[in-house]
């Protein structure tokens, strides 16, 4: 008897579920003027990488956010976490009061970096949650959820390679033929998105820093599959006021390229420097002696396009 009422409570508590969401980085951001609204229209083209975090949702007496892993330290585990946000924004719009979920965030992005650390969560939670929670509703759907939360979360939801327009958030896939090697250079400490935005206008007022062209040529060379070929339009706006921020960006953009990579960009608002490389081996060789070259905090090897937040099965888990 109290085996099988037992049972009967193990049943209707759902097991946890588990989401594994890449970062990204902009081989291309062209950032407009800025709007009446404060906000910049933008065009870029994001590329989804293989430096993944780790989402678990799991049904839970006492709620909340637990942060393990790269940058723990620095993320906030209250109400503000975007991962939280994204539990609250999806209860919201199925209409469930009182959230009872743990969320169990294992961070291999780097906090503040420049690649979408804390939107990938936000977009992993949200996969999370339907499954936890057995809602029908389908990835269009959830991007509308994400799209609230911030522009780059519908990106971690699809992954791949896409076009943004608007803020980052109105996407368009991108062919990206075969795999490219990256390789990362992760700074100390972060680089406040807005913060960035206001130094880039500042620059534009006090002067014309070159503007990068248009985005066709680079979405031709991902189709391509060429790295040579992508590598002479990488391109980013936001480079030069993360440079002007913190200087020593421009030695660890060096030192990328004479280590041997094609060429390197800025990440999105930075720190993180990208470097693109001909292959998988080479990435290795730029990454070693990136590492010993004193420039950077520590370096990661990725490869692109990455899928976007998807379920990892019970083996998979580390
Ligand atoms: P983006 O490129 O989208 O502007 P980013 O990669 O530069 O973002 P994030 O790692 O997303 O930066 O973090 C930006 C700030 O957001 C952090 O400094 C942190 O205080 C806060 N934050 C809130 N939730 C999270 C989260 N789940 N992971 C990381 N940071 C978070």
């Amino acid at each position: 008897m109290g085996q099988r009422r037992l049972g009967a409570v193990l049943a209707v508590v759902p097991p946890p579920v588990t989401v594994r969401v890449p970062s990204k980085i902009n081989v291309h951001l062209s950032v407009g003027d800025l709007r009446d609204d404060g906000f910049h229209e933008l065009t870029t083209v994001f590329q989804a990488l293989s430096l993944t975090d780790e989402v678990t949702v799991a049904v839970a007496e006492e709620p909340g956010v637990e942060v393990y892993g790269e940058g723990e330290r620095s993320v906030p585990t209250d109400g503000t976490n975007l991962a939280w946000r994204a539990v609250e924004a999806l209860a919201a719009h199925v209409g469930k009061s009182d959230p009872k979920v743990r969320v169990v965030l294992r961070k291999g992005i780097p906090v503040a970096g420049g690649m979408a650390g804390g939107s990938a969560d936000a977009a992993g939670t949200l996969v999370a949650l339907t499954a936890l929670w057995k809602l029908e509703i389908g990835r269009d759907e959830l991007a509308e959820v994400a799209a609230k939360l911030g522009s780059d979360v519908p990106f971690a939801l699809y992954g791949g390679t896409a076009l943004g327009t608007g803020r980052g958030e109105q996407l368009v896939p991108v062919l990206s033929r075969h795999t490219f090697h990256w390789v990362l250079a992760l700074d100390e400490g972060g680089l406040s998105t807005p913060r960035v935005y206001r130094e880039l206008d500042r620059l534009r007022e006090a002067g014309k820093p070159p503007r990068v062209g248009s985005h066709a040529p680079v979405v031709e060379a991902l189709a391509s599959g060429d790295p040579r070929q992508l590598a002479l339009l990488l391109g980013n706006d936001l480079q030069a006021a993360a440079v002007s921020l913190r200087p020593g960006l421009r030695r660890t953009l060096r030192a990328g390229v004479n280590a041997g990579a094609l060429a390197g960009t800025v990440s999105g608002s930075g720190p993180t420097c990208a470097f693109l490389c001909t292959d998988a081996q080479s990435a290795l060789e730029v990454a070693a002696e990136l590492a010993g070259a004193g420039v950077c905090r520590t370096v990661r090897v990725a490869h692109g396009p990455a899928p976007g937040a998807r379920f990892v099965s019970g083996d998979d888990v580390h």
